[in-house]
């Protein structure tokens, strides 16, 4: 390239901007996923030929089985959520339910191609009709639909091509059977089309460390090979990026990150006022993997999820044995944060939540439950503090979903009756703006933003066309977060937050200066938020959340922030 066309292209770079949601620098040719099967071998399949109905659903079966059986293998090759998300594809595939409707069909005459999507079609809705969790479900089951047609046509199974060199995946949405398999070397980076902060795509990206973009509207439009650029931090994906000047860029946030390695806690600003950062667990497993990282203590233990595939109320004896596998993990100086459990809408607990609630994010969901079955509040209690006084460890326990004071005061009076210190959650708008009452009955609060958001924003979030309102930068979620943290600063009591936002480095700063005192996020993200906080004042802190909160809009907020402390 000539200097000036060099110059031309500096000044004019395609950008499409969408949610950053991993961050890190990242280049390579576009490798967009496969979504489609050829119809050409579809209509060669036809009716597929079969002597009988028998001799179709033994096809489907083989199928079904392959299928299956690569979910398995990738399961093998991943850890954490990853494997977890496979091997529940896996099962997924293999349902028997599934099954029997594809039979109806054939038996009814349809070819075995019409048979599956048929099938498959008749489950996506009752899934996406069911909202939340099970809605995701949706995309899982279309996913597996894809593959098991490309078997019985002969075609490969659609998905993540192998690239020739490492390359940035593009796509519409990513299936989590896609980003669970995927192999850091070989993919840079992820950008897709749809989704946002919670989505599958965002929460393994997070696992795996590659820098993703969401919610980037024109990627599915670009040519396969396009050479880009992604700013997993800005949001941004420049189109056409010159490849020296790319790698410039590589170079310089991979020493960046290496420098991040390095930090050891604890969290404090560069002037020394200190903010406690902490982790959000799920269970023993992951509290012992946590209990390594430079933190200091649980700042959300999320009880409910020990407990999706769990058929009956686990008893006072056996939920003590969790609760102590997370508490003994820490211990020494180093408080644990127990959740009671958040059941309902996308988490459901077969033992507490409440069968076809119309709409489900606004019903009988976390301590609403405890209303009519108040017996599940108090054994959950019982069990918090026997694993308390076996571990030792100070243990804090709070309540999602409180909206009123007078919950507030009621939880609270249970929770020390039991001699532990109690709080709530604040993720209903009524919650933060009488943050001031809350704290008068309990002892701290902790800000769940991506419920906060949900609620303020009035947008599901999982609702992958809404990202950029589920967004906990939008001025409107931080104005909330701003009260309550004012709020707890006039208590002189701490003042929490464990949602997403907390890991965002760049909001992490804004949040404190804010009155934020604590921050708690999932361990991989604590040693990016640890060495950013340190590298900025306190007064930069307050800088930015003036910035933040008088942006127009999340992209506006994030530039100003950038634009003030790096
Ligand atoms: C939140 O809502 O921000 C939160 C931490 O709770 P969960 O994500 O488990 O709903
Ligand atoms: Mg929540």
């Amino acid at each position: 390239m000539t200097a000036s066309a060099e110059s031309v292209s500096r000044e004019t770079p395609v950008v499409l901007r969408g949610t950053p949601v991993v961050p890190g620098v990242a280049a390579g040719p576009a490798l967009p996923v496969r979504s489609e099967i050829s119809p050409e071998a579809i209509s060669r399949f036809g009716d597929g030929g079969f002597a009988d109905a028998q001799a179709a659903m033994s096809a489907y079966d083989d199928a079904v089985a392959a299928v299956a059986d690569s979910f398995a293998r990738k399961a093998d090759r991943a850890t954490g959520p990853a494997a977890q998300v496979l091997r529940a594809s896996a099962g997924l595939a293999r349902d028997k339910g599934l099954r029997s409707a594809v039979a109806t069909n054939v038996d009814a005459g349809q070819g075995l191609v019409a048979a599956v999507r048929a099938a498959v079609e008749q489950f996506v809705t009752i899934f996406t009709n069911m909202g939340g969790l099970m809605a995701e479900r949706a995309t899982d089951l279309q996913d597996i639909e894809h593959r098991v047609v490309a078997h019985l046509v002969g075609e490969p199974e659609p998905g993540v091509p192998t690239p020739a060199e490492p390359s940035v995946l593009i796509a519409a949405d990513l299936a989590p059977s896609d980003t669970a398999g995927l192999d850091p070397e070989l993919i840079t980076a992820l950008v897709t089309e749809r989704g946002g902060a919670t989505s599958h795509t965002a929460i393994i990206a997070r696992q795996l460390g590659i820098p993703c973009v969401v919610g980037a509207a024109g990627i599915t439009a670009v040519a396969a090979g396009t050479f880009l650029l992604v700013d997993g931090e800005a949001g941004e994906v420049e189109l056409g990026a010159q490849p020296a000047r790319a790698q410039q860029r590589v170079v310089a946030s991979r020493a960046a990150y290496e420098a991040l390695a390095g930090w050891s806690g604890p969290g404090a600003t560069s002037d020394g006022v200190p903010v406690k950062l902490l982790v959000n667990v799920a269970d023993g497993t992951s509290a012992v993997q946590a209990a390594g990282e430079p933190v200091q203590g649980v700042g959300l233990f999320r009880t409910e999820l020990c407990f999706l595939d769990v058929a009956d109320e686990p008893s006072v004896e056996a939920q003590a044995e969790v609760y102590a596998a997370v508490l003994g993990a820490f211990g020494e100086g180093r408080p644990v944060v127990v959740r009671t459990l958040d059941a309902g809408s996308d988490k459901p607990v077969a033992f507490a939540t409440l069968p076809n609630e119309e709409n489900p994010a606004l019903g009988v969901r976390g301590l609403r439950l405890s209303f009519g079955n108040p017996g599940l509040m108090d054994r959950q209690l019982d069990a918090i503090e026997l694993a308390g006084r076996r571990t030792g460890t100070e243990t804090w326990v709070m309540a999602p979903m409180v909206a009123t004071v007078a919950e507030a005061a009621d939880f609270a009076e249970k929770v020390r009756a039991r001699g532990l210190k109690p709080g709530v959650m604040v993720e209903i708008p009524s919650a933060a703006l009488l943050a001031h009452r809350m704290l008068e009955v309990v002892d701290f609060l902790s800000i769940g933003t991506n419920d906060l958001t949900q609620y303020v924003m009035a947008a599901d979030r999982m609702a992958t066309d809404l990202a950029h309102l589920t967004d906990p930068w939008q001025p409107a979620v931080l104005q909330l977060v701003a009260i309550t943290a004012e709020a707890g600063r006039q208590a002189g009591k701490p003042v929490g937050v464990c949602g997403e936002a907390a890991a965002d480095p760049l909001l992490a700063c804004a949040l404190v200066g804010m009155g934020v005192t604590s921050l708690s996020m999932a361990a991989r993200a604590v040693r990016a938020v640890g060495a950013q906080l340190a590298r900025v004042s306190s007064a930069d802190c307050v800088a930015a959340a003036e910035a933040a909160l008088g942006a127009g809009d999340p992209l506006a907020g994030r530039a100003a922030v950038r634009a003030l402390l790096h």
